[in-house]
């Protein structure tokens, strides 16, 4: 009988941060469904600061795997077949021993409706030869693992070692015939702490067993920040920003080191559906300069299913949402859409993901170059991001 874990009573419900009781809520990859929160693993950089769980350490369900399914395939976000799906990737980590089975369960659950949208699971924790089999028996999903691997080994930055998640991403990718696919989610990158010559040559060795590599930097949110502060650790960037930190000299070296031979990409949508032999359901062909290192392949497919959607087009698919209604699009251009009177981001992935185009919002505007991340780094940057 596998352990499973036990569900949060009225009280300690109520106690938790009004954003992190939301069991489904949008983010820039998918529809993320969370009904499992508390992680031991204790990563610095963990997300779980920003939503006021870090203390949460012991995983603890807010509602049954059934409860919870049914609420994300009747969110008025989720599209059957369309809707990219992230399963725990906010609060918890999906293959911990006693989160294991609700993984498991959600996903056979999903597959059982015939389902047929990608659902991301990010792991860095130790997978076994029967996790492939039990993945292998789904049917209709699209299912990829996505290892999150750092090299940093500074314990107290990440007390789980990334030693762990090579180990994982090699055994998951071994098997020739499989249905779900590996990605190498290779990140946070940080300027001095794992970006030496040794460290870049070694992900490239890792990168090789992988389906794709997708590589990104470090959220350097205030709370995490704060964490940074409080315990001495070294801080990586004077300032903080909302997006993810990639700076360009460092990218160049990426880029450098992998060269043509190994798929290599900017964006985790990139990644995940070139794996799939899919074009990339956010639309980022637009933004032309994410597309230099893709595949030659993938460009071909990536061009063929890209629309630019008329503005009626773009008004029509936010009534669906209520709180996308009020959308009003003030550009369209060849890269994207500008829309203003979205209250919140979770409206505009709902439509990146309709439409599969880009949506930006008017008040964070995208500079070229920078594909959607922050300032910090760049030449030019105002550090505000
Ligand atoms: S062609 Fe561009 S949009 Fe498509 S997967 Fe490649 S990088 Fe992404």
């Amino acid at each position: 009988m596998s352990v499973r874990v036990a569900l949060l009573t009225k009280d300690q419900l109520d106690r938790l941060p009004a954003r992190s009781r939301q069991v489904v809520e949008y983010r820039k990859s998918g529809l993320s469904l969370n009904h499992i929160q508390g992680c031991p693993l204790d990563c610095a950089y963990c997300i779980r600061h920003t939503y006021g769980l870090w203390d949460e350490r012991q995983p603890r369900a807010i509602m049954t795997d059934e409860a919870a399914v049914e609420e994300l395939v009747g969110h008025r976000y989720f599209t059957p077949h369309v809707t990219p799906i992230q399963l725990f990737n906010r609060a918890t980590e999906p293959f911990l021993p006693a989160v294991r089975p609700h993984t498991f369960a959600v996903l056979e659950d999903l597959d059982a409706r015939g389902l047929t949208n990608h659902v991301l699971v990010i792991t860095r924790h130790s997978l076994k030869p029967e996790d492939a089999d039990r993945l292998n028996q789904l049917r209709s999903l699209k299912v990829t693992l996505l290892f999150t691997y750092s090299g940093i080994d500074d314990p107290k930055i990440e007390p789980y070692p990334s030693a762990v998640a090579a180990a994982s991403l090699k055994l998951m990718s071994a098997p020739a015939q499989r249905k779900y696919r590996t990605v190498l989610y290779w990140r946070p990158l940080v300027p001095g702490l794992n970006d030496s010559p040794e460290h870049l040559d070694t992900a490239f060795q890792l990168a090789a067993h992988a389906d794709a590599t997708v590589f990104t930097g470090l959220f350097y949110r205030n709370e995490i920040a704060d964490y940074y502060r409080a315990n001495g650790l070294p801080e990586p960037y004077e300032d903080t920003a909302r997006r993810k930190i990639v700076p360009e000299t460092l990218e160049a070296r990426v880029l450098s080191r992998f060269g043509t031979q190994s798929p290599l990409f900017r964006k985790t949508s990139c990644a995940v559906s070139y794996a799939h032999g899919l074009p990339d359901y956010n639309g980022h062909y637009g933004i032309r300069e994410l597309c230099d290192i893709c595949p030659l392949g993938q460009l071909v497919r990536c061009k063929s299913a890209y629309r630019v959607p008329a503005a009626d087009r773009i008004w029509k698919t936010a009534q669906a949402v209520p709180e996308a209604r009020g959308v009003v699009v003030t550009d369209i251009t060849e890269r994207a859409a500008v829309v203003s009177g979205l209250a919140t981001e979770q409206p505009r992935y709902y439509l990146q993901h309709a439409l599969g185009f880009q949506v930006h919002d008017i008040r964070h505007p995208h500079h070229e170059r920078r594909h959607g991340r922050a300032d910090i780094g760049w030449k030019g940057g105002n550090h505000n991001d």
